[in-house]
């Protein structure tokens, strides 16, 4: 600890040469008799010495009290709130150490105050583990009595770092570098990054308003830092008035640009509507035009099958009146048949009776007989005449059986000339006729003139004689 209350001088400052009341070191260091310094935050007991590194300071005598913050302070922490009284002093500020509220609410480790008293900071070096409520709250408190604060860590991972107002300081090498919680804004980055620089720079520029505590718009809060190019959130930075304007310009176009990438969005979703609306358009009219095939294929179909059924409907009806026209065709020609076999009997009949007409009863016995005696003579049996019998199928001839059914057919008398062509039968029979006139009639109308036989019987009737 660097203070401690002096029974007649009061507090005394072990960082200045005069102690801060115009006392030498020497007055107080291992002098006799002890003077009674006191903790100004237990009021126990305290001694100056001097550390190993000739560092002047002062400690609790033995016997120290169980709860004394100073008491329980480290080098390191003590260590660097000289660092910062030595950093504030050169920016030409006053710095008191180990400073408490009048009503105990805070007790700064170094407090800075203006040369003309217009503003006050304190100075923290906050080494331990605290949470970020807590540190908030006693950022509020020296808020409530006007007092600035920026808190000091020489720690990694501070949780709180870029929550309060806030650096982290390397000392390294003795060097004391502020790497954390001072930022520019890069503008052709659009992001803000760390500006590692001399603890007694910051402390300068933080007292001359060249660093202000800035809150990053939330866009940016990601900060680099410079000393391990990593990223981390920092909603609090300490910045410069170049480096917030930069930033606020950014942020404009930034917010241009959101606007556009808005406007944009909006009007591709609005096509992208219209363009759903038009497929889903589209798939109605395919649809439908899918259901217009449909139902005209089916209709197509349906017609088509009218269509065939009619078709062999007539088709059959066409055969069927064909079938009957070829009936009506052939009955027609049978009938015309009929009636012409019947002219032709008839004609054949009126032939066959006119050719008879020219002789009378007696010839035609005349003739029998002449046959019969034939028959007798060439085959000594008895020939069977009936001269009455005309023989269609023999040309209307008289048929002359011989011998029953032993000789059959023993020849044809007198056939009819006229009909003999139509008889292809009577080529091979015998034929008789009464003489040479009627044989050759015969042999005129083709028959073969030796089955022609003839009896030499006159054509008239030897009417003399009866
Ligand atoms: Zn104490």
């Amino acid at each position: 600890m660097f203070t401690a209350l002096h029974p007649d001088a009061g507090r005394l400052d072990a960082t200045l040469p005069d102690l801060g009341c115009g006392l030498a070191w020497e007055s107080v260091h291992k002098v006799r008799p002890r003077i009674a310094l006191t903790c100004p935050d237990c009021g126990h007991g305290v001694h100056a010495r001097r550390s190993s590194r000739k560092l002047a300071h002062f400690a609790h005598d033995s016997r120290r009290p169980e709860h004394c913050e100073l008491a329980e302070e480290s080098m390191e922490h003590h260590l660097t709130k000289l660092e910062l009284a030595v950093a504030i002093r050169a920016s030409g500020w006053h710095a008191e150490l180990e400073v408490g509220a009048p009503d105990g609410s805070w007790r700064a480790d170094v407090m800075a105050c203006a040369p003309d008293g217009s503003r006050r900071i304190a100075w923290e070096a906050q080494l331990s583990p605290i949470t970020v409520e807590d540190i908030r709250a006693r950022t509020d408190r020296y808020a409530r009595d006007g007092i600035e604060v920026c808190w000091v860590t020489s720690r990694k991972a501070a949780a709180w770092m870029g929550r309060v107002p806030s650096v982290r300081v390397d000392p390294a090498d003795g060097r004391w570098r502020v790497d954390d919680g001072v930022a520019g804004f890069d503008p052709r980055a659009g992001r803000w990054q760390t500006v590692p620089s001399p603890l007694a720079d910051v402390v300068r520029w933080v007292h001359t308003g060249g660093l202000t505590v800035h809150q990053v718009l939330p866009r940016y809060r990601r900060v680099r830092r410079a000393a391990d190019e990593d990223f981390a959130k920092r909603p609090l930075v300490w910045a410069s008035r170049t480096s917030r304007h930069a930033e606020a310009k950014h942020e404009t176009m930034r917010q241009r640009q959101d606007e556009l990438k808005q406007a944009r969005l909006e009007r591709e979703a609005k096509l992208e509507q219209q363009r759903k609306e038009e497929e889903v358009q589209a798939a109605a009219r395919q649809r439908e035009r899918e259901e217009h095939h449909r139902q005209a294929r089916r209709e197509h179909q349906e017609l088509q099958w009218d269509l065939s059924a009619l078709i062999s409907r007539g088709r059959r009806a066409l055969e069927r009146r064909r079938a009957e026209h070829d009936a009506e065709q052939r009955r027609l020609q049978e009938q015309e048949e009929e009636r012409r076999r019947e002219e032709q009997q008839a004609a054949d009949l009126a032939a066959g009776r006119a050719w008879w007409s020219e002789v009378s009863a007696a010839q035609r016995a005349e003739l029998a007989a002449a046959v019969e005696q034939e028959a007798w003579t060439t085959l000594t049996t008895r020939a069977q005449i009936d001269p009455d019998a005309l023989s269609p199928q023999y040309a209307y001839g008289v048929a002359a059986w011989a011998g029953g059914s032993r000789y059959g057919l023993f020849g044809v008398i007198r056939p009819c000339p006229s009909l003999v062509g139509r008889c292809p039968e009577l080529l091979r029979e015998r034929v008789f006729v009464r003489n040479a006139r009627e044989a050759r009639l015969l042999f005129e109308a083709g028959l073969d003139p030796a089955c022609i036989t003839h009896f030499g019987l006159p054509d008239f009737e030897q009417t003399t004689l009866c």
